[in-house]
């Protein structure tokens, strides 16, 4: 088995297939047509990589497909249209009527979204649990537990979660855990090897790294391969060739981008924690950060994202000023692109297991490749908005 970064450079490919080109080509189809009826109709593996029929799949599909498998390690992937598509097939192979869920507190809105108007509805419990809780699952989980969903760290607050611990727990009674890898990502996580059996990607992220197309990702064990692919083809998913191309071809890059964007995002969060307008600083890379021991022992790296505590007070004008004067960070959903982010943190208002009640306003920052040091200055620039602005402390000069 090779290392990560050779992975990204050699998995899924196979130039000697396609007259020697380096990438798996588009292949664009609806029909694939047989020479006899007999082969039309020999039964396949339905959950092969056979070209069948459009929807399933094609060579395109099935090599970015492989090439995600090999990087998170797992048995097989499945790609599907949006990283959100994922969550809802791996939720949707375990849910049953009349089985009670786990659901971490700090998850993803949509995802609670999905838990309460669909789940819920189909007779499904779905209790939320403190994402700081670790072991302590073994007390939650039940005879009718269908599943133990984590995402660590929360993609809004940061928390980061005991996902080996309550592996553990959950495996001692057969349970599967599922997690939302987004902001890990396969090269600075390996989710099997922390007891995760099925592994959300929203690949639109750092896999497809260039805010340009939408693609979701679910790799599992061999045990739920299965089933989680039988999902996918009962909801009538599938996924344009021209989007797993482009998600391959962002994949090949995925390391060297998520290496530079955690030294920028560390340079960046380092000089906000010096700054009087800055409470805190939500980053588990941070040693700051409650979660950062467990960060170092499970993570080999940091996605660019993180949020920040502003101090108090800051009223709705001041915060909707200080966003507004930003000139490099776009306000817009989504992350994990080449370029900076910013929106503000609502998240307050939807917790039911936990407070999330920070001293101040929160925003969440991506930080893209641009030069870290015009990144600083931007804000310091915005930060003038702010009313706990220090004009002796104003100036991208300040080094730490
Ligand atoms: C963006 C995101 C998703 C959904 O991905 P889409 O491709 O936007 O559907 C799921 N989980 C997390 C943590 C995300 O950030």
């Amino acid at each position: 088995m090779h290392r990560r970064d050779t992975l990204l450079a050699h998995a899924g490919r196979s130039p000697d297939d396609h007259d020697g080109m380096v990438n798996t080509p588009v292949f664009r189809t609806s029909t694939v047509v047989f020479p006899t009826l007999d082969a039309y109709e020999t039964p396949k593996d339905p959950y092969g990589k056979s070209v069948r029929y459009g929807r399933h799949g094609t060579p395109t599909t099935y090599a970015f497909e492989d090439a995600v498998a090999k990087m998170e390690g797992g048995f097989q992937a499945v790609a599907t249209p949006n990283g959100f598509s994922a969550v809802v097939v791996a939720l949707m192979t375990f849910a049953r009527p009349g089985t009670h869920l786990l659901m971490v507190d700090s998850v993803y809105g949509p995802t609670r979204t999905f838990c309460t108007r669909q789940l819920e509805k189909l007779g499904v419990e779905v209790e939320y649990y403190d994402p700081l809780i670790g072991a302590g699952i073994a007390t939650l989980l039940r005879d009718n537990t269908c599943a133990v969903f984590c995402e660590s760290p929360g993609s809004l607050t940061f928390e980061v979660q005991d996902i080996p611990a309550i592996a553990a727990a959950a495996h001692a009674r057969d349970i599967p855990v599922l997690a939302d890898q987004t902001w890990p990502t396969p090269y600075f996580q390996s989710p099997f090897e922390i007891g995760i059996d099925v592994s959300i990607q929203a690949a639109t992220k750092y896999i497809g790294g260039h805010s340009d197309i939408m693609m979701g990702v679910v790799t599992t064990t061999e045990r739920y391969w299965k089933p989680v692919r039988q999902t996918v083809a009962d909801f009538g998913y599938s996924v344009s060739p021209d989007d797993c191309y482009l998600a391959l071809r962002g994949l090949r890059t995925m390391g060297v981008r998520l290496k530079q964007q955690q030294v920028n995002a560390l340079r960046v969060a380092q000089w906000l924690e010096t700054r009087p307008e800055v409470s805190r600083v939500l980053f588990p890379a941070l040693p700051s950060h409650p979660g950062h021991a467990l960060w170092k022992r499970d993570f080999r790296g940091a996605a660019a994202l993180f949020s920040v505590v502003l101090t108090p007070p800051v009223d709705d004008a001041a915060l909707t000023s200080f966003v507004d004067a930003l000139t490099l960070f776009g306000i817009g959903s989504s992350w994990g692109g080449f370029e900076s982010l910013i929106t503000v943190v609502h998240a307050a208002s939807i917790r039911t297991a936990t407070n999330w009640n920070p001293e101040g306003p929160a925003v969440r920052l991506h930080i893209g490749l641009e030069d870290p040091e015009d990144l600083i200055a931007d804000l310091a620039q915005a930060m003038i908005h702010l009313p706990t602005h220090r004009a002796d402390t104003n100036g991208a000069a300040t080094h730490v």
